[in-house]
């Protein structure tokens, strides 16, 4: 069996250029009922559960209190943000590239820093549709504080799969080193593809699209 696993932000949908990041801070300062500033700036590739523990930290928080609170209320502002009409665009080739695994008996799943509630939201929005993916293959980032977490659960739950990786930043490809998954990467996020063939991604596309026969050949040689 092989399962794919997917990268959303940047990934499978690209990011959003109208306060992506400025959403961890609200959501901090919700939880802890205070104004904070000014706000860290942003980061790509980091967990959910990773971003929080840094703002909490640099404002002083202790973050194994407040953590849980500012999960919540990220879940809850992600919800609401959504439902008043913040959407994500899916990135080039996606739709695609899930059939095409699909036809092939592959597993699509996700492996991503998003809390499970937030990847739902995201993709839903977006039109892809969170049925698309296998939720039961698929890991989260919302408590991790590095991505290898998350990447190390992928493998320890599925020991006997070939798992492949597709994401779009360096931080995908150490985390799944760290695990020795292999990853591939895509350069539809904020990293350009020579910044990302200096990973140790086993191919780098600009897009999936118009290279999805080089994606399916390179997961098909595993
Ligand atoms: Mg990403």
């Amino acid at each position: 069996m092989t399962t794919i696993l997917w990268d959303v932000d940047g990934t499978l949908l690209l990011n959003s250029f109208t306060g992506g990041g400025e959403l961890y801070h609200v959501a901090v300062e919700r939880a802890v009922g205070r104004e904070l500033s000014p706000p860290l700036p942003r980061t790509h590739g980091k967990t959910d559960g990773h971003i929080l523990t840094d703002i909490l930290e640099h404002f002083g928080f202790d973050a194994a209190q407040w953590h849980e609170a500012a999960r919540d209320s990220l879940d809850a502002l992600s919800v609401e943000r959504a439902k008043a009409g913040d959407r994500r665009e899916i990135a080039p080739g996606i739709r695609e590239a899930l059939d095409q695994a699909d036809a092939r008996g592959w597993v699509n799943a996700l492996l991503t820093g998003n809390s499970a509630t937030r990847s739902r939201v995201k993709l839903d929005g977006s039109g892809l549709g969170a049925e698309r993916f296998d939720w039961s293959r698929s890991f989260f980032g919302a408590t991790a504080s590095e991505r290898s977490e998350i990447t190390r659960a992928a493998r320890e739950a599925l020991p006997d799969e070939t798992l492949v990786i597709i994401g779009d930043t360096p931080r995908d490809d150490e985390a799944a080193v760290a695990a020795g998954i292999p990853f591939i990467a895509v350069a539809t996020g904020v990293f350009s593809a020579e910044e990302l063939s200096e990973t140790g991604a086993i191919l780098v596309v600009p897009t999936i699209e118009g290279h999805l026969d080089a994606v399916l050949e390179a997961i098909a040689g595993l």
